[in-house]
């Protein structure tokens, strides 16, 4: 491939990254830091895409990112389910890679990075029917695993699943999956038997 060959390849890969972002609902500065692409060609992808799906349009996030570390762990479902994510996002490599590149700060991403982070997200969607974590939560999720802050990977006790808990919680409480597999058959049967989270 030639350079001029190999730049169309680059920018076309940017520009399918970003359009595979947006119907995730992601905002523009996700799409900006794992991209590189400007603001402004990010909003007239999106106003090309709304012209055409008026659902997407609804489910534009605006504003800033997920902050709040207590999301992942509020309720026995979320962190259940943010373990999944987690053991996800562990299958795909993505816990045991550094940051794309070194010494660089979060913001900054290679776009093969961030299209394994889309496979993965993909993937949990495909397993978790009526996901409650969003892919801005997602990427928020996959920071904090990295930078060691707020929520640590744990190995049950118990049952021997990893789950994602609260790392400044000094009790060791019980990981979801047990604790799902302890609530009276009435109360789950909306949901699906827990998944074993052996990773
Ligand atoms: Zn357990």
């Amino acid at each position: 491939m030639n350079c001029t060959g190999y730049r169309y390849y680059l920018e076309r890969q940017r520009h399918d990254l970003a359009l595979r972002m947006i119907r995730h609902g992601a905002r523009t500065c996700t799409i900006r830091a794992c991209t590189g692409l400007s603001e402004d060609r990010i909003r007239r992808l999106y106003k090309t895409f709304a012209a055409e799906h008026e659902a997407l349009a609804a489910r534009r996030r605006r504003g800033k990112s997920p902050r709040q570390t207590v999301f992942f762990t509020r309720s026995t479902r979320l962190q259940y389910e943010s373990s999944l994510l987690a053991a996800v996002l562990t299958a795909f490599g993505l816990l045991s890679s550094a940051p794309p590149r070194p010494g660089r700060p979060w913001q900054a991403f290679s776009v093969g990075f961030a299209e394994r982070f889309c496979d993965a997200y993909e993937t949990h969607l495909q397993l978790v029917a009526s996901s409650r974590i969003s892919f801005e939560h997602a990427w928020f999720l996959l920071q904090l695993l990295h930078s060691d802050s707020g929520l640590a990977l744990t190995r049950c006790r118990r049952c021997d699943t990893r789950y994602v808990r609260d790392a400044t919680d000094p009790l060791h409480r019980a990981c979801p999956t047990c604790k799902l597999q302890a609530l009276p058959a009435r109360r789950c049967a909306p949901e699906r038997s827990p998944v074993p989270l052996r990773a």
